[in-house]
């Protein structure tokens, strides 16, 4: 709304400016010109006047009348509506008040033809030299000036020409262009207010016509361009405040209907583009909103603005909690999460009893600035449980608990390259239950099964914590002695051969065999070599007769 009054009134006031300068310009020359023409018909008027005065007098002089004139002369001045009306000599002094003329033409007629005066007199009127009655003196034409009286109204001062002339060379003698100058002096007042009207009515005329053209010109405009252009911006503004269907009315003709026609057609493709912008955003708000990581995302300005479900679960808080504590403190750990929005990106940490693994990056604008941060968490915990028991399964005898072959390659490998480099005994053991076979043909495979494991769980509780009795395959068993010299192997091998002698599986009586090794003092270099030494030394205790144990070392 705002900009439909602004453009209105921004149009209407050009409008009005316009129109009004043009018409004030045609208003001052009109009035000018209009001035000048009721000027000039007044002094047409005057000179009308003039002419006949002077044509009067020409007829008096030839008759013969020329005694009639100061009477005459007198009469002018008293003639109602001027305020002089002289006539003048050619040297400015009133005609027909001395005796100048006449005495001269009556010494030319050489008689008394003419009266003189009997009180004659010089009554200087105006200086000769005044531009205009020079002017009048040298063209034998009219001129006329302004002046100001002393009560300061304007008068016009008028004046035109005798003319000279052949009848006039009868009795002044010398032909003269001009022999007098008929002078009115008239207030300007009858002409000023001649001219105020026609200011007035003409400033009443080109008032009404301008009042008439800005009305047309507005209305027209009004329609062609404004109405048009005020229907594309509230199509804008409506569109800008998400009404992508609104569409602008074609209306106007040329250049505002393209436009209209152009601006539907970009909303039409903008609506498409929104449209399926919302479809990808509804696809990602499902994805988000169903993933089981958590996704937390801010903005600029560190404000939380994207919680998914799967947040407040894994991070056991409501939407309001994480919003307010912040996303440094998503972990209740700022440290943490400022490690891993400056390098680490990936991290995997214990939170309240479980293991979570998070993912937490800054989002940047091409142009550098800062967009936001997200984090990606999962919550990995039954993950790792699996890991670790799938492990555990891994290194582990089915049968009986012990480790497994696996673990004895690898574990071997690492303890026998920390005893050569530090310097520290390592011992084996190798066992063989004896006569072994005897237990399946005898009494069947699940209990020769239920030996293995009964040794097994004596394997178990004779060992110290940092020994590994493992299951080396078959009825053969391994034990690990980290740190452990020839004597201490021994010691043990034998302790656990008389706890196996001493026990009774089912009733049955068990024994075993065992070769024992120990790093150093064998030519070994590598684990499987220990080893070989020992299932050497485990074949000497088969070979003496069994349950018994033999070192590698004494042999
Ligand atoms: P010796 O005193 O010379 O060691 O004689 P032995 O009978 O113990 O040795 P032998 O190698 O001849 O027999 C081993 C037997 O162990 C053969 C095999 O059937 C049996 N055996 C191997 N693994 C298992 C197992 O996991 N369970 C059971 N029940 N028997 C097994
Ligand atoms: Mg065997
Ligand atoms: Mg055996």
């Amino acid at each position: 709304m705002m900009i439909r009054g602004k453009l209105r009134y921004h149009v209407t006031l050009a409008i009005g400016v316009t129109l009004t300068v043009v018409f004030a310009c045609v208003a001052y020359f009109y009035v000018q010109s209009q001035e000048q023409s009721i000027l000039g018909e007044y002094k047409r008027s005057l000179h009308k006047v003039t002419d006949s005065l002077s044509k009067g007098l020409s007829s008096i002089m030839v008759e013969n009348h020329a005694e009639i004139m100061p009477a005459y002369a007198a009469r002018l001045k008293s003639l109602r509506g001027f305020s002089e009306f002289v006539i003048l000599r050619t040297d400015g002094s009133e005609a027909f008040r001395d005796n100048l003329s006449i005495n001269s033409v009556n010494a030319l007629l050489g008689s008394q033809a003419f009266a003189t005066h009997s009180k004659p007199e010089r009554v200087p009127n105006m200086n000769p030299t005044t531009p205009a009655f020079a002017r009048v003196l040298a063209n034998a034409g009219d001129a006329s000036y302004e002046v100001v009286d002393g009560s300061g109204r304007r008068q016009l001062v008028f004046l035109d020409a005798i003319p000279g002339g052949p009848p006039c060379i009868r009795c002044h003698g010398a032909d003269q262009l001009v022999r007098g100058v008929i002078k009115i002096v008239t207030p300007m007042n009858t002409i000023e207010t001649e001219i105020l009207n026609m200011r007035i009515q003409t400033i009443l005329v080109i008032g009404a016509a301008l009042i008439l053209s800005t009305l047309c010109v507005g209305y027209l405009l009004g329609k062609s361009v404004v109405h048009p252009i005020e229907a594309i911006t509230g199509a804008m503004a409506r569109i800008s405040a998400g009404e992508f269907d609104s569409k602008v009315p074609l209306q106007g003709g040329g250049e505002i209907k393209r436009m209209a026609e152009t601006f539907n057609l970009m909303t039409a493709s903008l609506k498409r583009g929104y449209d399926l912008l919302l479809i990808e955003r509804g696809k990602l708000t499902t994805i988000i909103e169903a993933a089981r990581e958590a996704i937390i995302v801010t903005n600029a300005n560190d404000e939380i603005v994207l919680i998914n479900k799967a947040a407040s679960e894994i991070l056991e808080k409501t939407d309001a909690q994480v919003r307010q504590e912040g996303f440094l403190c998503l972990l209740d750990d700022a440290a943490l999460m400022n490690q891993l929005l400056h390098g680490v990106h990936t991290q995997t940490v214990a939170y309240r009893g479980r293991t979570l693994q998070v993912s937490a990056a800054s989002i940047d604008a091409k142009n550098g600035r800062l967009m936001g941060s997200a984090a990606l968490i999962r919550d990995v915990t039954e993950e790792h449980r699996m890991l670790d028991e799938l492990k555990r399964i891994s290194i582990t005898d089915a049968l009986t608990g012990l480790f497994n072959r696996r673990y004895i390659d690898t574990t071997l490998a690492t303890e026998f390259d920390r005893a050569r480099r530090t310097n520290k005994p390592l011992s084996v053991l190798l066992l063989d239950v004896d006569f072994f076979k005897k237990f399946n043909d005898t009494h069947g495979h699940d209990q020769g099964d239920r030996v293995l494991q009964a040794v097994g769980a004596c394997m178990k509780s004779s060992i110290r914590h940092y020994d590994s009795a493992c299951r080396y395959g078959g009825e053969e068993f391994v034990m690990i002695l980290p740190e452990t010299g020839v004597q201490g192997a021994c010691t043990i091998g034998n302790s656990l051969r008389v706890a196996v002698e001493e026990m009774a599986v089912d009733g049955l009586k068990v024994t075993i065999s065992l070769g024992a090794a120990t790093y150093p003092g064998l030519d070994v270099s590598k684990a499987e070599q220990l080893l070989e030494a020992a299932d050497a030394a485990l074949y000497k205790s088969k070979e003496a007769g069994r349950n018994r144990l033999t070192s590698a070392n004494a042999m």
